[in-house]
C-alpha cells in the first residue's frame, strides 16, 4: 500500500497559489486593489500580447517601505489586517497577504518601488520563486509602485495552455472588469493599454479622474450610452428581523439595516439590444462583484417594461459592513449578502417605483 507522505513545500505552494491566481482576471484585479488600497490616484495598466507576455500595473500610491521589501512577496504577509476581527471592519481590498506571493510562484514577478521622499530615485526588487527576496537595485522612478507580472502560468504548463486557448475570452472579462473599477472609482485616473507584439501602444480606454461615475462611465462607455441611463437611488429599509439568524448587525442597534443602490440604469424604452453581460456592473460598496441574483432581480423588473432588450446597469449597493461576507472564495468576487431574500424583494419594489416615478418608460426620442 502507498505510504502517506508530506508533499514538498515548493509544489503546495504552487497549487495554493494557483487557487488565488486563477486566470488572468484574478492578477489585473490583485494589482489594481493594491494599488487602490495603496491611495493611488493615477493607475496605468499595461498589457503586452493581451497578458500573455506581460501584464504591468503602475501607480502614483505611497509605495513600499524597505523595511517591508523582506516580506512583501511572502505569504499571508500583508500590512493590510492582522487579526481576524479587522475582517469584518475591513475598509481595504486586500486582506489575506497572498496575491504577491501567489505571482511570484506563478510567473516572473518583480518591482518597482518609491516613496516620495526618495523620488526620482527608486528600488527594483527581484523574487525567488518562493516570495523570499532575490535583490535589489537602484532605478529612476517617481512616486508610487510599478508591479510587472511576465510569463503568467509558464511553469504550469497545463493551465499556461487553457489560458493561451481561451485568451480570447479571458481578455473580454479582463477589459470588462477593468472598465467596473475605472467607472466606480472618482478622482482616479485609470488608462488601460494593450500592445500586440512589437506593434503600437493602442488604448483602451482611460479616465480623467473625474469626481463623478456619470463622468467615468462616458469616458469608459462613451457618451451616447449615457443619454439612455436613468440615475437610481434607490433606498431598500429592511425591518428588524425577530429572528436572532437573520440578524446581520452585531453592533446592538436592533438589527436596522439600510441598503441605498446607487447607480444608472437603461430607461426602460432604450435599452441594449442585446444581452450583455459586460454591460452589467454590480459592485458592493465600490467592490466590483458577481451578484447573480441581484441580476436577476434588476433584469426582471426591467422585463416588465421591455421585453426585446436587456438594460445597461451600474449598481453600487452601499451597505453595513456587517451585512456581507467577503471571504467566500478565494478571489473574493463572491460576496455573501446576508439576507439576501427580503433585499431582492424590496429592490424589485423601488426599482420598479423608479420606473414608474417619471415617464421612464417613454423612448427619448419621444420626449
Ligand atoms: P494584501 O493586499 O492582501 O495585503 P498582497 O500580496 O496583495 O496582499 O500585498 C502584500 C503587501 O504588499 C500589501 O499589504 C502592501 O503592503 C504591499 N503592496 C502591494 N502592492 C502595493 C502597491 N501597489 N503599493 C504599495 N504597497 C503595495
Ligand atoms: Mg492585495
Amino acid at each position: 500500500m502507498a505510504t502517506i507522505k508530506p508533499i514538498e513545500g515548493r509544489t503546495v505552494h504552487q497549487i495554493q497559489s494557483g487557487q488565488v491566481i486563477v486566470d488572468l482576471c484574478s492578477v489585473v484585479k490583485e494589482l489594481v486593489e493594491n494599488s487602490l488600497d495603496a491611495g493611488a490616484t493615477s493607475v496605468e495598466v499595461r498589457f503586452k500580447d493581451q497578458g500573455l507576455e506581460a501584464i504591468e500595473v503602475q501607480d502614483n500610491g505611497d509605495g513600499i517601505s524597505p523595511h517591508n521589501y523582506e516580506t512583501l512577496a511572502l505569504k499571508h504577509h500583508t500590512s493590510k489586517l492582522s487579526t481576524y476581527s479587522d475582517l469584518t471592519t475591513l475598509q481595504t481590498f486586500g486582506f489575506r497577504g497572498e496575491a504577491l506571493s501567489s505571482l511570484c510562484a506563478l510567473s516572473r514577478f518583480s518591482v518597482i518601488t518609491c516613496m516620495a521622499q526618495d523620488a526620482p530615485k527608486g528600488t527594483r526588487l527581484e523574487f525567488e520563486v518562493s516570495g523570499a527576496l532575490k535583490g535589489t537595485s537602484i532605478v529612476a522612478a517617481q512616486k508610487g509602485t510599478t508591479v510587472s507580472v511576465e510569463s503568467l502560468f509558464n511553469n504550469l504548463p497545463v493551465r499556461r495552455r487553457e489560458l493561451e486557448r481561451n485568451i480570447k475570452r479571458e481578455w473580454g472579462r479582463v477589459v470588462a472588469v477593468l472598465g467596473q473599477y475605472a467607472c466606480i472609482q472618482t478622482g482616479i485616473k485609470f488608462s488601460v493599454t494593450q500592445q500586440a507584439g512589437k506593434g503600437k501602444k493602442t488604448t483602451l480606454f482611460s479616465t480623467k479622474g473625474n469626481q463623478t461615475t456619470r463622468e467615468n462611465i462616458i469616458n469608459v462607455f462613451g457618451a451616447k450610452t449615457l443619454t439612455a441611463l436613468v440615475p437610481m437611488d434607490l433606498k431598500l429599509e429592511l425591518e428588524p428581523t425577530s429572528d436572532p439568524s437573520q440578524r446581520c448587525s452585531t453592533k446592538g442597534d436592533a438589527g436596522k439595516k439600510d441598503i441605498r443602490i446607487l447607480g444608472h440604469i437603461s430607461r426602460p424604452a432604450f435599452g441594449e439590444g442585446r444581452h450583455t453581460p459586460d454591460r452589467q456592473m454590480f459592485f458592493v460598496n465600490a467592490r466590483p462583484c458577481g451578484l447573480p441574483q441581484v441580476a436577476k432581480a434588476f433584469n426582471e423588473v426591467y422585463k416588465g417594461y421591455n421585453t426585446s432588450q436587456s438594460p445597461f446597469i451600474f449598481a453600487n449597493i452601499e451597505l453595513d459592513t456587517h451585512m456581507y461576507d467577503v471571504n467566500v472564495s478565494p478571489d473574493k468576487r463572491t460576496i455573501l449578502l446576508h439576507d439576501q431574500t427580503r433585499m431582492l424583494e424590496n429592490l424589485k419594489v423601488a426599482l420598479t417605483e423608479l420606473f414608474e416615478s417619471q415617464d421612464y418608460t417613454v423612448p427619448i426620442s419621444q420626449l
